[in-house]
């Protein structure tokens, strides 16, 4: 019986698409932090990559010094770290120009794409035929849109909202990002915080963990309320609201 070769073919970059034309698709999901988005990027490359299709992953706001797409269940994959002005399509034409396969992109962090290159991914879509699925939060602190969110919003061929499994501490569906710094939420300053994005750690006692991750001696983290304590900027329950234990 003949071995089958492992090496990949000599079928050119995209080939199998471009023999075949098959629309391609621009697919954004969405939600607020703490949401599953990174568990669902990995679920979606596994299944893709179970088919035989080749991914490229890329993700924004990574600080390692290997870029990742990891979720937290422990998941995790090498990614390519994109900056605002990385174009996306020189990109994957990067790639094939050395004879890799790109059937699809995976897109973590997409809140932080600029509006450009939504735009190059839609070309990507559109003209190569690449399937493009993109992962990232729908409004930042101030419950605004960030702007990548919102030029996918506009261009996507479907948008779905990830199903919210993370809950305010009222026990209402989370859907929106608070700023808390020094343990205040706060509605104005920089739509980037590059602050921990890791679930906020139980604070000590000195509410410093001294990892340093908020950087510039403030302590931001962020917190998933629902719509009212979002607007009351209610972190944790009144210690005088009625029908409910005084905390301290
Ligand atoms: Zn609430």
């Amino acid at each position: 019986m003949t071995p089958t070769p492992l090496l990949p073919d000599a079928v050119p970059a995209s080939g199998d698409r471009r023999r075949h034309p098959a629309p391609a698709h621009l697919v954004f999901f969405h939600g607020p932090m703490d949401c599953g988005k990174s568990t669902l990027a990995l679920q979606v490359d596994h299944n893709q990559s179970r088919q035989g299709r080749h991914g490229l992953l890329l993700t924004q706001g990574d600080r390692s010094a290997t870029p990742q797409i990891s979720s937290r269940v422990g998941l995790r994959r090498e990614a390519v770290e994109v900056d605002p002005g990385t174009d996306v399509r020189l990109l994957v034409r990067d790639r094939w120009a050395g004879g890799h396969r790109v059937d699809y992109l995976i897109v973590d962090e997409a809140q932080f794409l600029t509006g450009e290159q939504v735009e190059q991914l839609a070309e990507l879509v559109d003209e190569s035929h690449v399937d493009v699925y993109a992962f990232g939060l729908t409004t930042d602190f101030r419950a605004r849109l960030f702007p990548g969110t919102q030029r996918l919003f506009e261009l996507a061929d479907d948008v779905q909202r990830v199903q919210v499994q993370v809950l305010c501490w009222c026990g209402l569906p989370g859907l929106l990002n608070a700023r808390v710094v020094d343990g205040v939420m706060v509605r104005e300053g920089a739509t980037v915080v590059v602050a921990d994005t890791a679930p906020a750690p139980v604070p000590s006692a000195d509410g410093d963990d001294g990892d340093g991750a908020g950087g510039d001696g403030d302590d931001v983290r962020y917190q998933v309320l629902c719509r009212r304590h979002h607007v009351r900027g209610l972190l944790e329950p009144t210690p005088t609201g009625p029908g409910q234990l005084a905390l301290r």
